[in-house]
């Protein structure tokens, strides 16, 4: 079954249903929950390849990894050398936190690389384990990061470069598939096997089958795994695709985002940021009067100085990148669902 809304098809999902998405024109996804079989047989086998899976907030998965370089930006950057080293670092905390095998672990390597960009997706399968859900992966993945910090900082470029994107690990994430393509083009992420209805579902993050052991897993600090921006702390109504501009903007001003104040009737965001630094003075403030205000009605953000001294100064607003755009762009044409109070 289709459905406009990604809430509809949860709803509608049955037990052994996934939930998927389905690019219909570079602004609009649909989403289908049925098994995986009648996926299978109603997209990829009929050549429909505009297709994502839903990584379910709720629901176990195995480990995943997006690799991206941007080959104007890094030419000498090859993106199968930023593997190998992740790699390395994976295997390592693997078989000394976990006691896994190397035997016991597949990796499906997959590869959608044009001139433009080297991308790569990898999906391990770990013989009796999963994540308990995409929360979980996050942790371990900013767990191998802080590892790599302590230990391995010359290897730190792969995550100050954003090569490995952590900004995959949030509630529903939606990851493109294996012999799917984005919308209007036909570069198909691809791996050495013959596509066939079994690789596929090995290759799909979420399992076909349930059972196996979680394996535990904590944040580098030791409290529970949790969904963030990747800045944490955190509070209030923050939608999916307000995250990565607040990475962005964490990443711009080198700081994080220690609250975000939603008005969603005009669909802005106040956010204030950590850094008393002062982005029209050249001084840092004695108080975090720094915000960044996020408007989605207009698609652009802008920085603001609360500081008696400043006045309430405002920088030029700033566009959103076009992959952020697009994102909004489908969440302004879904329904709103407002959050629960707890
Ligand atoms: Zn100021």
């Amino acid at each position: 079954m289709e459905y406009k809304s990604q809430v509809e098809a949860f709803a509608n999902a049955k037990e052994n249903d996934f939930v998927f998405a389905y690019e219909v024109s570079k602004f609009k996804r649909v989403f289908i929950a049925c098994t995986n079989e009648d996926y299978w047989n109603n997209f990829l086998h009929k050549n429909r390849l505009y297709g994502y899976e839903i990584i379910r907030e709720n629901k176990p998965c195995h480990l995943h990894i997006d690799l991206d370089v941007d080959r104007e930006r890094f030419p000498c950057v090859n993106v199968d050398t930023i593997w190998i080293t992740l790699e390395k670092h994976i295997d390592t905390i693997f078989s000394a936190e976990y006691e896994i095998d190397s035997c016991d672990i597949q990796k499906h390597i997959m590869h959608s690389t044009s001139i433009a960009k080297g991308s790569m997706h990898i999906v391990y399968n770990v013989k009796g384990y999963l994540f308990e859900n995409n929360a979980h992966v996050g942790a371990f993945m900013r767990g191998v990061k802080e590892l790599v910090e302590m230990h391995y900082p010359e290897d730190m470029t792969m995550f100050d470069e954003g090569f490995v994107d952590m900004g995959i690990y949030t509630r529903n994430r939606q990851f493109r598939m294996l012999g799917c393509a984005k919308f209007n083009t036909m570069r198909t992420i691809k791996d050495s096997h013959e596509l066939t209805l079994e690789h596929w579902v090995d290759c799909k993050v979420q399992p076909a089958h349930n059972g196996e052991k979680f394996f535990y897993i904590t944040e580098p600090d030791r409290s529970e795994p949790k969904y963030t921006s990747g800045g944490g702390g955190i509070t209030g109504y923050v939608p999916d695709c307000v995250k990565p501009i607040l990475q962005l903007i964490e990443a711009e001003k080198d700081t994080l985002v220690a609250r975000v104040h939603a008005f969603p009737l005009s669909l802005t965001f106040a956010c204030n940021l950590r850094t008393k630094r002062c982005p029209f003075l050249n001084r840092t403030h004695s108080k975090n009067v720094i915000y960044a205000i996020i408007n989605l009605t207009t698609q652009k953000y802008r920085y603001r100085c609360h500081s008696d001294k400043c006045n309430g100064h405002e920088s030029d607003a700033k566009p959103f990148p076009p992959d952020i755009q697009r994102e909004v762009l489908e969440f302004l044409n879904s329904e709103v669902i407002l959050p629960e109070i707890v």
